[in-house]
């Protein structure tokens, strides 16, 4: 029991500044105080600040001031624009100089550079730092985080992080989170149409569902969207196939990722051919209506035939 006691160190606890409050950030903020941190939240939306105001999170008023006791200042945001209007409203200027800045949301890979100079204009340490795992796996506190950044900036975030997630890589210097998360999606993106349309073209062959997923599922066919979210119903009952194709992971969100892929692919001359393919048949997909249904659901526009 001494040894035990003697042994404990209590786990840091951080003052924490939390930018954007939706689906992902709101989960993440309340997981962030239920570790013992001190969490000022702020949204642009007020219906985001009253959800949060619910969940036990402190709301600033104006999170230029609210940054100035920060030691790290969190950002959930929708896109790269909206993390360079934050770090270009004075938060970089208020915090304080051993503050850390992570951008968690999910952006292309020249932004979050960008991001990352204008910290270092500021002399702040700052890390690129997208998430996998959904509003569920936020919920949970067990998201895979990827890190990208200085060693000095990861060491110091490595401790807060630790509140939202499973695991937590740090890939490389500024922009490597980015680059990660994208390819991650790029994989899911591909493999999720390829799931779907084996079970298509198992159906015309008089192949039950079931049956496809008993082989493939143990087979060299096996993989994450097949066995952890099963496009077709039955199989997996936990999938969004069996709630209607609620999401879930939007196809809007899945769309966005490719389309941040394919334009990474262009710019590098990477040469790729499915990752662009499969941006441009969620595209269509989301066009014809499919944008806020789960991403899985591209199943149903690869039976009616309206992709080919
Ligand atoms: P969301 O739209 O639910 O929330 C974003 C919030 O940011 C909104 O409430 C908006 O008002 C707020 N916001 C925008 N600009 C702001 C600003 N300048 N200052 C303060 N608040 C601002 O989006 P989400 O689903 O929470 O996703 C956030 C990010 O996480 C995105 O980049 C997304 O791609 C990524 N992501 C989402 C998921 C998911 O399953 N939803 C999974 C992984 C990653």
């Amino acid at each position: 029991m001494l040894a035990a006691l003697f042994f404990w160190q209590e786990a840091p606890i951080a003052h924490v500044l939390f930018i954007g409050l939706g689906n992902m950030g709101l989960p993440m903020a309340v997981n962030l105080v239920k570790a013992g941190h001190t969490v000022n939240g702020f949204d642009l939306s007020r219906v985001a600040c009253d959800a949060a105001a619910t969940r036990g999170i402190a709301i600033a008023a104006d999170p230029v001031q609210a940054a100035a006791t920060a030691d790290a200042i969190i950002t959930m945001v929708p896109s790269g624009k909206h993390v360079l209007d934050v770090y270009n409203s004075g938060v970089l200027e208020s915090a304080p100089g051993h503050a850390v800045f992570i951008d968690c949301s999910t952006i292309d890979v020249a932004t979050a550079r960008d991001a990352h100079d204008l910290a270092e204009k500021c002399a702040r340490l700052s890390l690129d730092c997208p998430v996998s795992g959904g509003v569920a796996g936020a919920e949970a506190a067990i998201l895979t985080l990827m890190a990208g950044g200085t060693s000095q900036a990861f060491e110091a975030a490595k401790p807060i992080l630790a509140a939202i997630s499973k695991r937590l890589v740090h890939c490389g210097p500024s922009g490597s989170g980015q680059a990660a998360k994208i390819c991650n999606n790029m994989i899911l993106g591909i493999s999720m149409i390829a799931v779907c349309e084996a079970f298509v073209l198992g159906e015309k062959l008089g192949l039950s569902h079931q049956a496809l997923y008993d082989v493939a599922s143990t087979s060299s066919g096996q993989c994450w969207a097949l066995t952890s979210y099963c496009p077709v119903p039955g199989p997996l009952p936990a999938s969004p196939a069996n709630n209607g194709y609620k999401p879930g992971f939007a196809a809007a969100l899945m769309l966005k990722d490719l389309k941040l892929a394919a334009a990474s692919a262009e710019a590098t001359g990477a040469g790729l051919t499915l990752g662009p393919k499969a941006a441009e048949l969620f595209e269509c997909f989301a066009q014809d209506g499919g944008a806020s249904q789960d991403f899985s659901a591209i199943v149903e526009a690869i039976r009616s035939g309206s992709l080919a």
